[in-house]
């Protein structure tokens, strides 16, 4: 039985670890320190590192797991990734049967240039590209290719687990709000996420189908977000144009 854990890492970073009794493959790991402590502690075999995209908190630990563990590397075949044994791009699949892990690989292209997400029947890996309530920042692509990543993501069925990389959810929360102040969803969401981090529990993984009702970033065709969106920006954006409410959204977040 294949079971999903965060190991808490950084700041706010997480690696997730998908495990069985024995073995265990782990996503991102930006640190191997806590990924060490974590295998050891439960007796565990990694017999795999995956990889969503080459920044420095995604993939920090892999030289020293390698080292130790003699691990194959799984990573976006058009970013710089250390030791990358298995380059993966769309259209590739990982398995792990031992694991009962299937997933499909698509390029997500935005936050950086080669990022890459895995997608299984009821979870995914979507890296930096898509987080609670937010999504990552525009690095290296431009704003049509993160919109266009963000669409296909969301576009999977609405009990998909997002696993994504960072605990953002009271970080991401406020400016949700302001874009979309009459948003019940969001505004409970907002209280349970308060309760989950005092007990110190993490926010992630949530679904989708609630990503699809709070996140404002998969919701710029709301007429809430679009006014929102005009009356801070002091713009007036063409109607029905969704790639120009997002691009102003996305840059309207990078000044908030
Ligand atoms: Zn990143």
């Amino acid at each position: 039985m294949m079971k999903i854990f965060p190991i808490p890492a950084f700041e706010d970073n997480y690696i997730w670890i998908v495990q069985n009794d024995q073995e265990a493959f782990v996503v991102d790991p930006g640190d191997a320190v806590p990924v060490i402590q974590y295998l050891k502690k439960n007796k565990l075999k990694l017999i795999a590192i995956l990889v969503t995209h080459h920044h420095r908190d995604h993939i920090g630990g892999i030289n020293n797991l390698v080292e130790l563990y003699n691990t194959p590397v799984y990573g976006p075949r058009r970013e710089k990734i250390p030791n990358l044994s298995h380059p993966l791009g769309e259209g590739d699949v990982v398995e792990f049967k031992q694991l009962n892990f299937k997933a499909n690989v698509i390029d997500i292209p935005g936050h950086t240039l080669g990022h890459i997400a895995y997608l299984w029947q009821g979870g995914m890996f979507c890296g930096d590209t898509l987080f609670t309530c937010g999504c990552g920042k525009i690095f290296e692509g431009t704003p049509e290719q993160l919109h266009h990543s963000l669409q296909r993501l969301a576009s999977q069925p609405d009990d998909t687990l997002v696993y994504c990389t960072h605990e953002y959810t009271e970080y991401n929360t406020p400016f949700a709000q302001i874009c979309e102040p009459g948003n019940l969803v969001l505004k409970q969401w907002v209280e349970d996420a308060e309760v989950l981090r005092q007990k110190n529990l993490p926010t992630v993984p949530t679904t989708l189908q609630l990503e699809k009702a709070t996140n404002p970033f998969l919701r710029c065709t709301q007429p809430e977000i679009i006014y929102q969106i005009e009356q801070h920006n002091g713009i007036k954006l063409p109607a029905g144009d969704e790639q120009a409410a997002f691009t102003a959204l996305r840059q309207w977040r990078d000044m908030f």
